[in-house]
């Protein structure tokens, strides 16, 4: 029997006439997934990405997993491929979807025909393949609120196809279509979320981390590698700059005003993603701040974090609950990872009482009185590590 996965498109479906660009680009990643799996024939047809497998070898089971990792598709099943006739079309959803009845009460056919020269209306063949299959599991009943499981008959241009019931895609638009981002990446809960959302809607990322040995650990540096590994299913291979921000931390915690340590701390990183943005293509920062959150994430800290630099400053958690971060975190399987206890450097040197709301005239008079801060900004860009994770 033949079988394949169709992977439905989202809402790259309703784009106009750049629709094709955004399936090639889906089809890209999609090839580049499998690659060690087997192989495979990647083609598309009436909004749907079909893979089917060319040799015996191929791992289905394997590609099924990732391909819930693509952006751009919002919906997958594994289907069976047949001739567009009726006989042909009950005996190969007896023997392809036999386990699954049989693990079922109830059940529902659900029929489309998409090629209107099928003899038989969408209605009649629903109504027929449900007899046929009531007839060779006697133990099922119709329901067609709440089934246990539904039947899909598909009968399109080049063939009809018989699936059970889909699983949802990762949603989004395919990678690469939007740009590229450099994102602010912490070993916390929200970044990996932020990196993810920002991902889904079509963006390349590249990672940024700080750290400040030797008052952050290996170990720290470490958690935030282990993150990026857990965001690459999604995402494809994507550099990791380690930045040593040691120098100007301390600087800063020498030179600075105490009470705007954080600000001053968190401008001084803004301006290093941007220099690194630049240099490697990037047109835009993402960070996982959200509004509230703590006392550098309040409007006015915000309104002078953004004043650091020129490149736009993504925000996609802006207006999420804590728990509704966790929530994707759990998705996204970043969250034990993230709840480990190693110190970052966003906890080093915090005052006590950092003021809630700065202006940014008192900001940029404390920057004043700090000449040096500049050069060493630049020097930490220049010594970034720069992982590859692939
Ligand atoms: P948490 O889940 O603990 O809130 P967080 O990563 O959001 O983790 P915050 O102190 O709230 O930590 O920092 C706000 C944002 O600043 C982060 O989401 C991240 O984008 C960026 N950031 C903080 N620390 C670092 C760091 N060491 N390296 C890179 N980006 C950082
Ligand atoms: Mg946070």
């Amino acid at each position: 029997m033949r079988e394949l996965i169709m992977a439905y498109q989202g809402e790259m479906a309703l784009k106009g006439l750049n629709r094709k660009t955004f399936e090639v680009a889906a089809m890209k990643t999609i090839r580049r997934r499998l690659t060690d799996l087997g192989r495979f024939k990647v083609y598309d047809a009436q909004s749907t990405i079909y893979v089917e497998p060319e040799d015996e070898s191929a791992d289905m089971d394997e590609a099924y997993a990732r391909m819930q990792k693509v952006f751009g598709i919002a919906a997958l099943s594994r289907a069976a491929v047949c001739g567009k006739n009726f006989d042909e079309i009950c005996a190969v959803a007896k023997e392809y979807l036999a386990e699954t009845l049989q693990g079922a009460k109830t059940f529902k056919v659900v029929a489309r025909r998409s090629d209107k020269t099928f003899p038989m209306t969408s209605m009649e063949l629903a109504c027929e393949l449900g007899a046929v299959l009531l007839d060779a599991f006697p133990h099922l009943t119709v329901d067609v609120h709440h089934p246990d499981c539904q039947v899909f008959v598909e009968i399109r241009d080049y063939a009809a196809y018989v699936h059970p019931d889909k699983v949802k895609g990762a949603g989004g638009m395919p990678t690469s279509t939007s740009g590229k981002a450099s994102v602010l990446l912490s070993g916390g809960i929200d970044s990996p979320a932020a990196a993810w959302m920002m991902a889904k809607r079509g963006l390349t990322i590249q990672g940024i981390h700080f750290a400040s040995p030797p008052y952050t650990s290996e170990r720290a540096r470490q958690k935030v590698v282990d993150l990026a590994y857990k965001l690459m299913p999604w995402t494809g291979p994507f550099k990791l700059f380690v930045v040593p921000f040691t120098e100007p931390q301390v600087y800063i915690r020498d030179h600075g005003v105490p009470v705007l340590f954080t600000v001053l701390m968190r401008r001084s990183m803004m301006r290093v993603a941007e220099k690194l943005s630049i240099r490697y293509g990037a047109d835009a920062l993402i960070t996982g701040e959200s509004l509230a959150q703590v006392a550098s994430q309040t409007l006015k800290a915000i309104v002078c974090t953004d004043a650091a630099q020129e490149l736009p400053v993504l925000r996609p958690l802006i207006g999420m609950d804590k728990s509704e971060i966790t929530d994707i975190a759990r998705r996204i399987d970043t969250y034990d990872i993230s709840i480990q206890p190693f110190e970052d450097c966003c906890t080093i040197f915090t005052p006590p009482h950092p003021k809630t709301r700065p202006s940014l005239e008192e900001i940029l008079a404390a920057e004043a009185a700090m000449p040096e801060l500049a050069a060493l900004e630049e020097t930490a860009a220049a010594g970034a590590e720069k992982l590859h994770i692939e």
